[in-house]
């Protein structure tokens, strides 16, 4: 029986990728091993993983250890520790850090990185970006509501009527429309644009209304993902936004493009053109931001508007957070115990294979390592 070990994320993290119910569904199928309060902070306590029949071990050395298949949340630097023929599961985001696969060549050593799982029917149930999206684009919106000098919805009141708050959303994926759809809850009225014309759709049925701007280029073999626009195309975007934003109570930036940098969509002259007291929330910030002001987990202050830059949203839910992560790895691990002999050839085991027996093995990450040699 496999035995899997969950390693408790370092100093100041909150998430768990498996919870105790997540343990009890994993009963007969492995052997699991928590390190122990590794979901404390999210709201899953020791005695919880006992009672789902995990085995609590005190530290880090003594899970990998025991352990054959270890899961975190993000990358860990094990270098000082013994890993050789251990397999890990995370979300190591490879593509935007490959300088860290060289931490995992030693001999034996698999590494499967969730954030590469294809946008397929087939891996929906293991889809960690959609559900990390989810809690960010919601965790953006009431961050702003928090924020803002003004309310959200319209209220009428002795004293006179607030009228509804106005809220921009740049990039409309699932951060984005969860954001839309959070924002059209509290009352707001929402505008959206993404790059991509397919998520017109999507915005308009959650009730908002999509800015339409010509000439992006849609790459169907993306993905579904955005492609890298032409500087010239960006510049008119710009343009449109910077009135778009200036009207504005609230902007919520969410747009990335795998392994790239975050485009810059808000700069600091559109800034200079908002109102006082109005608030952006830059969920991009990990990957440099969508606005040029935003600072990584700093609140700036410019010109009266400030400009959030959470690089973590999603750990501030994090009981609902590891609750989701925890169905997306379990039902990863029953796909990849059931479907093991096929590593290379099966299309999400290959797709999130980064290396295997020691050897960097992924296209698209090799590609990037190439790239910056
Ligand atoms: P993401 O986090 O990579 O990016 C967020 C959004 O930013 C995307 O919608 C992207 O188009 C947009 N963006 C990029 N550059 C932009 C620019 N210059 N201006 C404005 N917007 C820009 O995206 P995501 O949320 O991971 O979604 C990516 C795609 O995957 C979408 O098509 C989504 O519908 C699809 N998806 C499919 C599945 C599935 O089939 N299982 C699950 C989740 C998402």
């Amino acid at each position: 029986m496999a035995r899997i070990g969950v390693l408790k994320e370092p100093t100041g993290g909150k998430l768990t990728v498996l919870t105790p119910s997540g343990a009890e569904r994993l009963k007969g199928k492995a052997e699991v091993l928590v390190q122990r309060d590794a979901g404390r902070a999210a709201g899953y306590t020791n005695k919880a993983y006992e009672e789902a029949g995990a085995t609590l071990v005190d530290s880090e050395e003594a899970l990998l250890a025991g352990s054959d298949i270890v899961l975190s949340y993000g990358y860990r630097d094990l270098r000082n520790r013994k890993i050789q023929g251990k397999t890990f599961i995370g979300i190591f985001n490879f593509l935007w850090q490959p300088e860290h696969v060289g931490h995992y060549l030693q001999p034996g050593v698999t590494v499967h990185s969730l954030d590469l799982i294809p946008r397929s029917t087939l891996a929906q149930s293991m889809d960690v970006l959609s559900s990390v999206g989810s809690i960010s684009g919601y965790q953006a919106v009431l961050l702003a509501a928090e924020r803002s000098l003004a309310t959200v919805p319209m209220i009428t009141s002795a004293g006179g009527t607030l009228r509804p708050a106005k809220f921009l959303v740049m990039g409309a994926g699932v951060a984005g429309l969860q954001a839309i759809a959070t924002a059209r809850r509290l009352g707001a009225v929402v505008k959206a644009y993404d790059v991509r014309k397919a998520s017109k759709e999507e915005v308009e049925s959650l009730g908002a209304s999509f800015i339409e701007i010509e000439g992006s280029v849609d790459d169907r073999t993306a993905g579904g993902y955005a492609t890298q626009q032409s500087e010239e195309f960006l510049e008119r975007v710009r343009q449109r936004i910077h009135e778009e934003a200036a009207g504005a109570d609230v902007v919520i930036t969410t747009a990335r493009i795998p392994g790239k940098r975050a485009p810059l969509l808000i700069t600091a002259d559109m800034v200079n053109g908002m109102k006082p007291g109005a608030v952006i929330v830059d969920i991009a910030a990990a990957t440099g931001g969508n606005c040029a002001l935003t600072e990584p987990d700093q609140a700036v202050v410019h010109n009266e508007v400030t400009i959030l830059g959470p690089t973590a949203i999603e750990s501030s839910c994090a009981y609902s957070t590891s609750f989701l992560l925890s169905n997306n790895y379990i039902s990863f691990i029953q796909y990849l115990l059931e479907h093991q002999e096929e590593l290379d050839s099966d299309p999400i085991l290959g797709a999130t294979l980064v290396v295997r027996d020691g050897r960097s093995v992924n296209e698209r990450v090799l590609a990037l390592q190439g790239a910056a040699q």
